[in-house]
């Protein structure tokens, strides 16, 4: 793509001009005093802001007539969701799924490939033609954000990446450069837990929790409405909590780890051993209603999945869990074994968190992805890129 677009100018900028588009991108058009009110900032410091903003196009006052809660007459202030459009994609070890979003991650256009090998080269280049793709309908991105499972550098770069089997790869740089886009690279994790934030079941919830549950444990973290970052964050420590001292040990020796127990796998193979049969796991979280070896392999589990809920609650006080992630079926077939591992480590006189399950597509963690591009810190290369492109 020629005439690739500048990021918009408040990306990435720690201002207050960037509370406010992200407040009324979040929480949707809002008058003037109620945002003023919501960024605690006097009329005058809020009209400062807002003005060159209204000027350039970035927001607009919402057309028609509006009445302000006391009865009066209000212009209330909205984002221009559309002036810029990103693209997101979710990288897993086999297939890549990407969707071009506006400004409030709706999806306009979705595209996905698979991944024939592991190697950079490859993964850059499906990733990098698919980003074209969505563009060819004229609809240009202003910005790149992936997300993969893994150890993710600021620079871009991916430290350690299982499921790609990757180890420091400059995968930020050189999807930059093949692709002439400013590209943010995000642990999956993160950007799930930015969509759950932003637009999902953790919008409006300023200290939050997201648990996922399928082929290992994911934890995401929000706290005072920012998103937990760390360059470790990728290497999965909340899944070695240690749950079952029964249990069987994960990779690096850990009897009873999260990981373990809670594993799509691990699930099946205890299910296999008791049942003598192997059943595939969605089928075992339907057997459990009417068979009570199964009840008995799932209830352990969820009991398990339980206790890792209260103890990161306990360390973290949320003021709620998002449960996702393609296991997350467990904690539906056994609501009760749950209820009882969230009580099993909780003070009696706390109580228990409220918690959501969601079930969440690829583009859904894609969407994530582009909010990624949007909103973290936009890394070197960005930064030069947009400055090149400024001065074009
Ligand atoms: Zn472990």
């Amino acid at each position: 793509m020629d005439a690739t677009p500048v990021h918009p100018s408040w990306l990435g900028e720690p201002s207050s001009t960037r509370d406010v588009l992200y407040r009324l991108l979040i929480d949707g058009p809002m008058s003037r005093s109620a945002l003023a009110e919501r960024l605690g900032l006097s009329a005058a410091s809020l009209s400062r802001v807002t003005k060159p903003l209204l000027a350039s196009g970035e927001l607009r006052e919402v057309p028609g007539r509006h009445v302000g809660p006391t009865g009066r007459p209000t212009q209330p202030l909205e984002v221009d969701a559309d002036r810029h459009h990103f693209i997101g994609v979710k990288v897993t070890g086999t297939h890549a799924y990407a969707a071009l979003v506006n400004l409030r991650a709706d999806v306009l256009d979705a595209a996905d490939a698979p991944l024939r090998s592991k190697d950079p080269d490859h993964v850059i280049a499906v990733v990098a033609r698919l980003a074209n793709s969505l563009q060819e309908r004229g609809t240009a991105a202003s910005g790149l954000g992936v997300c993969l499972g893994g150890q993710v550098r600021e620079d871009g770069s991916v430290g350690y990446a299982p499921f790609l089997e990757w180890q420091n790869v400059p995968f930020g740089q050189q999807l930059a450069a093949a692709t002439s886009m400013p590209v943010a690279v995000a642990n999956d994790l993160n950007a799930l837990t930015l969509i759950e934030h932003w637009h999902g079941a953790g919008r409006g919830v300023e200290n939050l929790i997201i648990l996922t549950i399928g082929a290992g444990v994911g934890y995401g973290l929000v706290i005072n409405n920012q998103l937990i970052n760390d360059v470790n964050a990728g290497l999965g420590q909340v899944g070695h909590t240690p749950l079952d001292p029964t249990g069987p040990a994960c990779g690096i020796g850990h009897r009873g780890c999260a990981n373990v127990v809670l594993s799509t796998r691990n699930i099946e193979a205890q299910a296999a051993v008791s049942l003598g049969k192997s059943v595939p796991y969605d089928r075992l979280m339907k057997l459990a209603a009417e068979d009570p070896v199964a009840r008995q392999v799932v209830d352990q589990a969820a009991f398990s999945l339980g206790r890792l809920m209260t103890i990161a609650s306990a360390f973290t006080m949320p003021q709620k869990i998002v449960l996702t992630g393609e296991g997350v079926e467990l904690a539906v077939a056994a609501p009760e074994a749950l209820k009882a591992g969230r009580s099993h480590d909780r003070e009696q006189h706390t109580p228990a968190v409220p918690l959501e399950i969601v079930e969440v597509s690829h583009t859904h963690w894609a969407r994530g992805a582009a909010i990624a591009a949007m909103q973290l810190p936009a890394p070197s290369l960005a930064v030069d890129q947009m400055l090149e492109a400024v001065n074009r």
